[in-house]
């Protein structure tokens, strides 16, 4: 299990974000931008084909023209959240300079995409950190955060109003520090990745279970992985004793603090979790 996303370099990562919103705030309306216009303008082609499970997305460089290929097989619908992410990750590699000189150089003549922080790779992940920022634009973000509710509703309501996918709205939620709370990624052999707010308070709970064999019976994670029936909201919420999540706390006070856990299933990538504290 990797333990978090590797950081980008924070320099790369403010340029790359400031990169995005600058062309969200030249194509777009109130923050929300169509990844398919912004590539027309920019004289990208694209097309939709089922391409089996190679890759979620592709941008190729071929008789001096770029073209953007998406695999329906992987992304659902044409305007399914996850298209509309793999979209604006491929756009991503267009308009880094460094990945679409790779391109043009012939160095690389295609690049295929594995989308939605599934992929450990810089270039992968700088591609991610570009389609989260172009599809939910910073100042955009947070006044939208700012105004949601805490927790999985509110992730929700980001979600839905930027039109992207939840895991890309759960992992800014976390980055951006709206609230104190940790994400986790669950596929069927375990935690896939977790990510935490910068806040103090959550840096104490570091090393949650990674089998869902450790996981309570009452778990919402638990209840999700398993398939039961999602409520009507959603997603699957209740209360948890830290100690049930991260067993190898010390302090007392902190393994009696009570978090809410909520979780959310991803159709076929899995379950995420959001654990934040209750007051
Ligand atoms: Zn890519």
């Amino acid at each position: 299990m990797k333990t978090s996303l590797t950081e980008l370099e924070l320099s790369r990562e403010q340029q790359i974000a400031e990169l995005a919103e600058f062309i969200a705030e030249d194509y777009g309306t109130g923050g929300r931008v169509e990844p398919a216009s912004i590539a027309r303008k920019k004289n990208i082609t694209h097309n939709f084909g089922y391409y089996k499970n190679a890759f979620d997305g592709m941008l190729e460089f071929y008789d001096k023209r770029f073209h953007i290929y998406l695999n329906l097989s992987r992304l659902e619908r044409y305007e399914s959240p996850r298209a509309r992410f793999t979209f604006a990750h491929e756009l991503g590699h267009y308009f880094i300079d460094e990945h679409r000189n790779a391109l043009q150089s012939g160095f690389a003549p295609a690049h295929f995409s594995v989308c939605e922080y599934e992929s450990d790779n810089l270039v992968e992940r700088e591609a991610d950190w570009f389609a989260s920022n172009l599809l939910m634009p910073q100042t955009h973000f947070l006044r939208k955060a700012q105004e949601s509710q805490v927790g999985m509703k509110g992730v929700l309501e980001i979600q839905r109003y930027f039109n992207t996918s939840i895991t890309s709205a759960m992992l800014r939620y976390a980055q951006s520090g709206v609230a104190p709370c940790v994400v986790m990624k669950w596929n069927a052999n375990g935690l896939a990745w977790k990510k935490q707010s910068g806040h103090e308070v959550i840096q104490a709970f570091r090393r949650p279970v990674e089998y869902p064999q450790y996981l309570p019976e009452n778990s919402p994670t638990l209840w999700a992985l398993r398939g039961a029936k999602t409520p009507a909201h959603g997603f699957f919420a209740a209360h948890a004793k830290a100690e049930s999540w991260f067993p190898n706390l010390k302090d007392a006070s902190l393994r009696d603090a009570v978090f809410i856990e909520q979780a959310i299933r991803l159709g076929q990538f899995g379950v995420l979790t959001l654990l934040y504290l209750a007051d």
